[in-house]
């Protein structure tokens, strides 16, 4: 069986994984790089032949024509791992969660993707399946992404793990827990994330430290309070509500985060959602996701939760306001940041486009965050009890690094090569 990682052995983003036997050829991931300036822009500006060239498209061949891929498995709904799937030819399936399935086609809806993927299987967890002669089973993961998977892949005797993004610090760090308290036998080969070796520096934080720091600045403040995250980022939503309920705080969202909260009610009961009760309501405020949302004829039902302007604007009930660009413009048009503060819960490379703008209005801005990656800690322990006989780094600035926290032998790829997993 042969492996080429396509891309990801020395970056964080663009992943892409091919694994091929005698009889199959699949593909694990396809993701946007995360490096490029902007290359979500390029993907809509550029021909194919032409992305191929400037390497933003790997050059694969039986991918974008006379298809010879039996399908590409995707780990979750970040871009940097399905945002370039636009380009593969229709006839591939592509295997993925229902959670995966739902915000691919929400980010496509709203146009933040051009991602329309017509051929989609979806999978359970822990339910294997067969791709020819090799059996896959997706193992549900701890990531920032909602309903993330890691793949088992047994073929030709061989076992081969991939970690996907995955951590063991977030809402479902059980997942993690079971992973070390019973480990997978006899993996020959781990492909593991290494996020976290070129961003040693963070604190080690987790989901419910979050809610517990987020509980403390709910308590001591008597205003308003903005929480800049990503609407996607269903943990760290989840985090925000409850840390709203214990402190008897009212949670504001806009109808584009509440409609992603309604759409995966079915695939995960304990995401909140508008009706649950009087500590979430919805400000319709005047956007083009607003407009979109309307006209999925969703709006009517967000009605029961609506919020007026008037009561949002008196400032009389404490409440943690979901930022986005139209809202904190609405709220500097009517002179109200007077004494507010912003929980900025997102990566700190995302600060830079909204720090001018919270400067320039005095509004302090609280970091807040626990990272979507495992911590360097939570990397070792998983491989000591993993035991893999290989590890092959991937999603990592820093594969030279591997060698000095983890015990197995580590194979250090460079993007396109192929190697021989069969001896
Ligand atoms: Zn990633
Ligand atoms: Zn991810």
């Amino acid at each position: 069986m042969k492996l080429t990682i396509h891309r990801g052995t020395h970056e964080i983003g663009g992943s892409c994984v091919e694994l091929q036997t005698t009889s199959t050829r699949i593909l694990i991931d396809f993701g946007l790089p995360l490096k490029e300036e902007h290359p979500q822009k390029e993907t809509k500006k550029k021909s194919k032949e032409q992305l191929i060239k400037d390497k933003l498209l790997p050059d694969i061949h039986g991918l974008y024509e006379n298809p010879e891929f039996d399908c590409i498995l995707i780990s979750h709904a970040h871009q940097d791992h399905y945002g370039l799937l636009y380009f593969v030819h229709p006839d591939i399936p592509l295997y993925m969660s229902k959670g995966t399935k739902e915000l691919i086609e929400l980010s496509y809806l709203f146009n933040q993707t051009n991602c329309n993927l017509k051929n989609i299987k979806t999978i359970d967890a822990w339910k294997p399946f067969e791709i020819k002669d090799i059996k896959i089973t997706p193992h549900l993961v701890d990531h920032s992404g909602f309903d993330s998977m890691a793949f088992l892949i047994e073929t030709e005797n061989k076992k081969i793990f991939y970690s996907g993004d995955f951590r063991g610090h977030g809402r479902k760090n059980i997942l993690f827990e079971t992973m070390i308290k019973s480990p997978i036998k006899d993996i020959d080969y781990l492909i593991m994330e290494g996020t976290m070796l070129s961003r040693e520096g963070e604190p080690y934080k987790t989901e419910k430290d979050i809610e517990n720091e987020m509980v403390k600045l709910l308590k001591s403040t008597g205003n308003l309070m903005f929480l800049s995250c990503s609407s996607q980022n269903i943990d760290r939503i989840v985090t925000a509500y409850r840390a709203c309920m214990k402190t008897n705080t009212l949670l504001v969202l806009d109808p584009y985060t509440a409609y992603i909260l309604y759409m995966l009610k079915d695939i995960a009961k304990g995401v909140p959602q508008y009706d649950w009760g009087k500590n979430m309501r919805i400000f319709f405020i005047p956007n083009k996701y607003t407009d979109k949302v309307l006209n999925e004829k969703k709006m009517f039902k967000f009605k029961k939760a609506k919020i007026t302007k008037e009561e949002v604007f008196s400032l009389k009930n404490k409440m943690l306001v979901k930022d986005s660009y139209t809202m904190r413009n609405i709220f500097q048009n009517k002179k109200l940041l007077k004494d507010t503060s912003v929980i900025f819960s997102m990566w700190e490379g995302y600060l830079e486009g909204q720090k001018p703008f919270w400067d320039e209005n005095q509004v302090t801005i609280i970091k807040l965050h626990a990272s979507g990656h495992a911590y360097v800690e939570d990397l070792v322990k998983f491989t000591e009890t993993l035991k893999p006989k290989n590890i092959i780094p991937i999603h990592t600035e820093n594969a030279d690094k591997f060698k000095d926290y983890f015990k197995s032998n580590i194979i250090k790829l460079e993007d396109g090569a192929t190697i021989n997993l069969s001896v």
